[in-house]
Parts: structure tokens; C-alpha cells; sequence
């Protein structure tokens, strides 16, 4: 008779798996889950799927207690279910498997069957209720199927036996130079747990896992330690259940090609929150193996798999020599660094992108909304500019897009930057920028749906939003609601159009794109070609949005932000989820909740001594003098400076002594004995009628 795990019936999962599910805020819904898919037989589809495959990979523990993962192959049909609750198995391990010393009844076996061409998978727990020859039966405990997420395909080749040379038994306590290169080759390995009872025996089954990833995916610490990175699964944890437990695992690595086998037991730990991790791209966590014993087993595999095929979600995922260059390039990200100009998009009539490429270093990872600072010689002096990236974390550029501030009919100076980027940087120059920097970012740990607002080239952190949510969405197969709302002068104006269409393709209208425009041609079509002309309205929100609790995105001209801002405020957001960058000195003046901080302006002083330490010279300052960087410019010096709104950071100096207080709100990170000369002026000092400032200029 087979049972169904119903509501009455004790959890498919034990409590470990229970433990870590509910460390990682999914433990109701996994229990709703598991009680659909986790079940005490076999399905049809799962015995008919097992009877065709021509290997399986089989966890166990041996009699001292070690976990061991193992491969068993045959003849497709050497596995046949003659009822839901039963398997036979008509194999034998390899030569030199401990798996050999353990074929005996009542030994807990957890089972992978796995097509590498398809991709499928399907999981058991099972135990031995009968053994004769090669012949092992087995009764099923638990049976659940498995999406393919990190599995890469590969083409089986089954090769003649009497065509093998010798296998070879090799007893390992540490990792030879042969197995550090077939791990640090890997793209998949699998791996063996188990829940141990007092007298160290499998009590909750045994599980074999598959792991997969980028070639390089595991990190060779010596030679006994690994480490590996913990991508995002089906959360049943079912791994790290056993894992917090018992300590212990049985990796199993496949020379696919040559037929040989590594197979390894030792001890882990899981490392919940290593500093590590975020350098690792799809790590979630990561955990440590530390080898007990194992044994390399050659020309033992009649079996040979073609180059792969990776997985799309192996694709969005890292290596630890991808981590290490990210940590270093992070460690020298006040320096400049050269950056090749790889492609050149004109986005619209006035807006160009820039796509760059690291050249000869790593380029850091940033978060979406985040911003380039880009020095160029122009016409002999050195020029800083701040750009906000528009691509998204996980691309392999980074892409600035800059609007030209054209002179308008001569009133006023051409944009010195944009106009040089515009009209003389081309393909194959190199710029230098400094790592992404910025505070106006992206919440990617918010669940909310977002509105994005953006007023011309305002749109370019907005971008970077949509494309990260996308990738995100693929990655985490949960994609996040985002409204894009573009305002654009003109349809010409209209920069990412196509892009921003595409991305609300490929997630399925998750993501959508709307625009409105100030002027519209007569050849347009509404409702495609734009949505809504004039300004951005309460009734052009209420038409699209959903009531919702959003989290608002909003770049753009002043008036564009004022107006956007208070619009947000009359429909009843809170302040709090308003998140805004303007692209120069913001005015843009916020409704602050009740329960919101804002921020204090600090008592000025109306006279100081202002010294410039490395040049020696000491230089009186009042307050109708400005800032500390209009004052250090109007005495002669050049210090560098990019957004001069406190937003950029690149006029930062070394504070010698003395303080300063901030004029306005200031988003770039600053140390007590660093100063932010746009936005900082002499600090008022208790009884003294001058204050005393020195700063390393
Ligand atoms: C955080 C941040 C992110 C940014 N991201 C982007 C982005 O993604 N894309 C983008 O295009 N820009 C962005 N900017 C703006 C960018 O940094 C530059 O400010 C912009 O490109 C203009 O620089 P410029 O050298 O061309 O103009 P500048 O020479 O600095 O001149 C600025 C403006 O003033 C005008 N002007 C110059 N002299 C006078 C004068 N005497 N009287 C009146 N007007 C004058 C110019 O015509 C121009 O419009 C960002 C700014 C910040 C702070």
C-alpha cells in the first residue's frame, strides 16, 4: 500500500532540512510544497524514467560513518520498478568503490537518476531490503523529481570494457597534483550526506546531490580544503540539512573524458555569511570540505561524455579566480584605471552609449543606480565627470550613456565633457574612470514592485534597474514587478526604446515600459509608440499602476523630481520609498515622514584660517567665500571634482585637522579625517571667534 504525505502525515522533511528552510524564510512554503512532491513511492513517470537510464548515482555511509557518492551503470533497463515501492538495480559498483563493502540489507541508500541529455533528474531515498550477486533491491522511502537549473548537457558515449586498460586503485589523504586538476576542471560533482542516529548510522536516508557550475567553481585551498559556492536550489536544503547535522560528506568527481573517477570523504562547514561570498557572482553561500580520505580510481568508467553544454543558470554564475580579481579590483577602487571603448550606440538624438572593457584588470561589480567618475584631458586640462552606469551588473561591459549638452544657439558654452565624448572619443580609445561608486542604489533585497521615473538622460540608472531585474528574474525564476515610466521631450529624444521593450519581452510583461512624451508627431501611434504626452499625471499612474506598495526610483531634471516627488506624496507614498538622484546639485525638497530623519545642518563658523597643508599656505576664509572647493579654486588650486553636489566624491582630501560642516545632505561616504570640499565649509568652534581648518591640498 502506498502513503500519501498528507497534512497528517509527520513532514517529509527532517529537522534539519526544517532548520536551514527556516533560517532562509521559506519554511511554510517548502512545507506546502513538499507535501505535494515528496512522496513515499514512485510514480509511473519516475519508474519508466529510471528503467531507460544507463547510470545512477547512489549515496551511502560506511560502517565507521563516512558518506560516500558513487556511479552505477549498466544497460539501459538494469534498473526496473516492479511496483511504486520498489527498485532493482542489476550492477555492480566499480573496482575500489567502498560503496562494494556496503551492499547489504537494511544499508540506506539515497539515489540521483539523472539524464545528462535531457537534463532531467529525480531523487530518492531508498534502503537495501535484499542483495544477491549483483542483483540489489530496494524499497523506496521518499521519491521527488528535480528541475535541472546548474546541470549541463552532455552526450553519452558507452565504449567497449575489453577496450579499457587496468584499472587502477589509489588509497589519497591529501590531493595530488592529478586530483586538484580534475576538480579545479570540474563543472559538476556530486555529493553524498546523511543524518546519523547515536549509533552513527543513516536514521533520515541518505541524499546524493548534483552540484554544478563554471569550470573553476571550486576553490583548491591547500591540499586538503576546498570550497565551494551554494547557488540558489529548490530549497528543500536538503544537503545543508544533513550538512548542520552531520559535518560529513562524499564528493564524487567524473573525469568525463578519460573515465576516470575521484571519490572523497571528509568533513564540512557551512559558511553562512563569509565575506567571500559576494565576490563569488550566484553565490548565496558557501561551505568548506575538508578530505578525511578517498581513493582515485582509474580507467574504471566505461562511460564517456562529450564537451558539454552549460547550463543557463551555470552561465550566471562565477568563479573563484573571477572572486579573486573582483576582491583586488575592489581593494584599488580610489584608483584610475583604463577602460577601452569597445562599441559606440547612438541612443537617440542627443544621448550616445559608451561601451567599456577593463583593459588588463577586473572590472568591480557595482549595484544598479551606481555611477562611473571618468576623467579625460580635454583640450589640455583635466576634466571629471560623473556617469551612471546603464548596464547591469551581470553584463560583461560596463555602458555609460551621456546626453550632449548642446549650446544652446551659442547662450551658453558647449558641455566641455559630453561634447568630447560625443564628437572625438571613438572605438578603441581607452578613458579612465575610478570604480562604480554611488549611494543612490538599487534595494535588490526588497520584494516590492518598483516605479521607475525617469526625465531624460534620467533614465540611464533606470536601465541598469530594468536589465539587473530581468537577469534577477531568470536567475531567481522570480521575477520582480517593474513600471518604467520615461519622459522625453520628443520621440527622437527617446533613448533605450527597443532595449526597454525587449527586456518587458523576455520577462514576460513583468517589466514594462511606458512613455510620455511633450511633443507628439502626427505619425505616431498611441499606446504603442508612447502612452501619454505632457507631464507625468496622478490619473497617468492610477491607469497603469496597481494599487501597491512600491519602491520609487526617480532621475532627472529638477523640475522633473520636484514634480515627480510631490505627485508620489499627494498619492500617498511615504517618503522613505522615494529614492532620487538628480544629475548636478539637487533642489529637490522632500515632505519628510514623520518617523523619517533628516538631515541637521551643523552651525557654521563666519570666519576661518583655512590651511592648505601640502603646499603651506594658510589663506583667511568668510563665509561669503563658498564652499572649501570654490574657496581652494579661487586661491589658485586644482583639486579634482566631478558632480560638485557631494554625490561623486571625487573632491575628497584628506582633512588634516579642524572641522567641517556639510552644507547640504551629502551621499558619498566620508571619514571623520576626510572632507568633501564641494559641499563643506569651516565648522563654528565653541568660544573662538576664527576656527582653524587644514586640508591636504
Ligand atoms: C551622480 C551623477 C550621475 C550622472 N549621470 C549621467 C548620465 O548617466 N548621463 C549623462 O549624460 N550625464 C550624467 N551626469 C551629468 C554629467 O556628470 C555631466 O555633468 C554632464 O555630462 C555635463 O558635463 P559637461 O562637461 O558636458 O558640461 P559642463 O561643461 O560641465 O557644463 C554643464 C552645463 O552647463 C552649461 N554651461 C557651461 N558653461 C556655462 C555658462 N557659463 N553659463 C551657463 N551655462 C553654462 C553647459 O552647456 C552644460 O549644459 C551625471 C551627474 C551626476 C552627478
Amino acid at each position: 500500500m502506498t502513503r500519501l504525505i498528507n497534512d497528517k502525515s509527520p513532514s517529509p522533511f527532517h529537522s534539519g532540512e526544517r532548520e536551514v528552510q527556516r533560517r532562509m524564510g521559506v519554511r511554510d512554503k517548502m512545507e506546502r510544497f513538499g507535501r505535494k512532491v515528496i512522496r513515499d513511492f514512485m510514480p509511473e513517470q519516475h519508474r519508466a524514467f529510471y528503467h531507460q537510464l544507463p547510470f545512477v548515482f547512489v549515496g551511502h555511509a560506511d560502517q565507521e560513518g563516512w558518506p560516500w557518492a558513487s556511479i552505477l551503470f549498466n544497460k539501459p533497463g538494469f534498473m526496473e520498478s516492479k511496483d511504486e515501492r520498489s527498485l532493482s538495480i542489476n550492477a555492480k559498483p566499480v573496482d575500489g568503490d567502498p560503496l562494494n563493502h556496503s551492499l547489504m540489507v537494511d544499508t540506506k541508500l539515497g539515489l540521483l537518476g539523472i539524464e545528462l541529455t535531457t537534463r532531467r533528474r529525480n531523487r530518492l531515498a531508498a534502503h537495501i531490503h535484499a542483495c544477491k550477486g549483483q542483483q540489489i533491491e530496494l524499497t523506496v522511502d521518499q521519491a521527488f523529481g528535480n528541475c535541472p537549473q546548474y546541470i549541463q548537457t552532455r552526450e553519452l558515449e558507452v565504449i567497449k570494457d575489453d577496450g579499457l586498460p587496468d584499472s587502477e586503485v589509489h588509497d589519497i589523504t591529501h590531493f595530488d597534483r592529478e586530483v586538484q586538476d580534475l576538480i579545479s576542471s570540474s563543472d559538476t560533482f556530486f555529493v553524498a550526506s546523511y543524518v546519523a542516529n547515536d549509533s552513527g548510522e543513516a536514521s533520515e536516508g541518505v541524499d546524493v546531490s548534483h552540484r554544478g557550475g563554471r569550470p573553476g567553481f571550486i576553490r583548491i585551498d591547500d591540499d586538503q580544503n576546498l570550497t565551494i559556492p551554494d547557488y540558489l536550489g529548490n530549497n528543500h536544503f536538503n544537503t545543508f540539512g544533513n550538512f548542520i547535522e552531520n559535518s560529513k560528506a562524499g564528493l564524487l568527481f567524473l573525469d568525463f573524458e578519460r573515465g576516470h573517477i575521484v571519490t572523497l570523504t571528509g568533513t564540512v562547514e557551512i559558511l553562512w555569511d563569509s565575506p567571500d561570498t559576494r565576490y563569488f557572482e550566484g553565490a548565496e553561500r558557501l561551505w568548506t570540505f575538508k578530505l578525511d580520505h578517498g581513493r582515485k580510481l582509474k580507467h574504471v568508467l566505461p562511460l564517456r561524455w562529450k564537451q558539454p553544454e552549460f547550463s543557463p543558470n551555470s552561465l550566471l554564475t562565477g568563479t573563484w579566480q573571477e572572486a579573486q580579481a573582483l576582491k583586488e579590483a575592489e581593494q584599488l577602487k580610489e584608483q584610475w584605471r583604463p577602460y577601452k571603448v569597445e562599441k559606440i550606440v547612438q541612443e537617440s538624438s542627443v544621448i550616445t552609449s559608451f561601451y567599456l572593457s577593463a583593459e588588463g584588470h577586473q572590472a568591480t561589480k557595482f549595484i544598479p543606480g551606481q555611477f562611473l567618475t571618468v576623467k579625460a584631458e580635454i583640450q589640455g586640462k583635466e576634466q571629471v565627470r560623473t556617469y551612471t552606469l546603464s548596464s547591469s551588473p551581470s553584463d560583461d561591459f560596463y555602458r555609460i550613456s551621456v546626453k550632449r549638452e548642446a549650446s544652446a544657439d551659442g547662450a551658453v558654452p558647449e558641455g566641455v565633457f559630453s561634447n568630447h565624448l560625443h564628437s572625438n572619443v571613438t572605438v578603441g580609445d581607452t578613458l579612465f574612470a575610478k570604480a562604480p561608486t554611488g549611494q543612490f542604489t538599487f534595494d535588490t533585497a526588497s520584494e516590492r514592485p518598483v516605479l521607475l521615473l525617469a526625465g531624460g538622460v534620467g533614465i540611464t540608472p533606470m536601465v541598469s534597474i530594468a536589465r539587473y531585474a530581468l537577469i534577477e528574474g531568470f536567475r531567481t525564476r522570480k521575477m520582480r514587478q517593474v513600471t518604467f515610466i520615461g519622459a522625453a521631450h520628443d520621440h527622437q529624444q527617446r533613448a533605450f526604446y527597443e532595449e526597454l521593450n525587449e527586456i518587458s519581452e523576455a520577462s514576460q510583461h513583468q517589466i514594462q515600459a511606458f512613455w510620455t512624451l511633450s511633443k507628439v508627431d502626427s505619425e505616431l501611434q498611441p499606446g504603442k509608440d508612447f502612452q501619454h504626452s505632457g507631464r507625468i499625471s496622478k490619473e497617468l499612474l492610477q491607469s497603469i499602476l496597481p494599487l501597491d506598495d512600491y519602491d520609487c526610483y526617480l532621475c532627472g531634471p529638477s523640475g522633473f523630481m520636484q514634480a515627480c516627488y510631490d505627485l508620489l506624496r499627494s498619492i500617498g507614498v511615504s517618503d522613505a520609498r522615494i529614492h532620487a538622484e538628480a544629475f548636478g546639485p539637487s533642489t529637490m525638497r522632500r515632505t519628510v515622514d514623520q518617523a523619517t530623519q533628516c538631515f541637521e545642518k551643523q552651525p557654521a563658523t563666519d570666519q576661518a584660517i583655512v590651511e592648505f597643508s601640502d603646499s603651506q599656505v594658510e589663506q583667511a576664509w568668510s563665509k561669503d567665500d563658498g564652499n572649501l572647493l570654490e574657496f581652494a579654486e579661487a586661491h589658485g588650486f586644482t583639486p579634482e571634482f566631478g558632480c560638485r553636489s557631494g554625490q561623486c566624491g571625487a573632491c575628497k582630501v584628506k582633512l588634516i585637522s579642524g572641522n567641517v560642516v556639510y552644507e547640504t545632505e551629502h551621499p558619498a561616504d566620508i571619514r571623520d579625517d576626510e572632507v568633501l570640499l564641494c559641499c563643506a565649509v569651516p565648522a563654528a568652534v565653541d568660544g573662538e571667534e576664527v576656527s582653524k581648518v587644514s586640508i591636504a591640498l
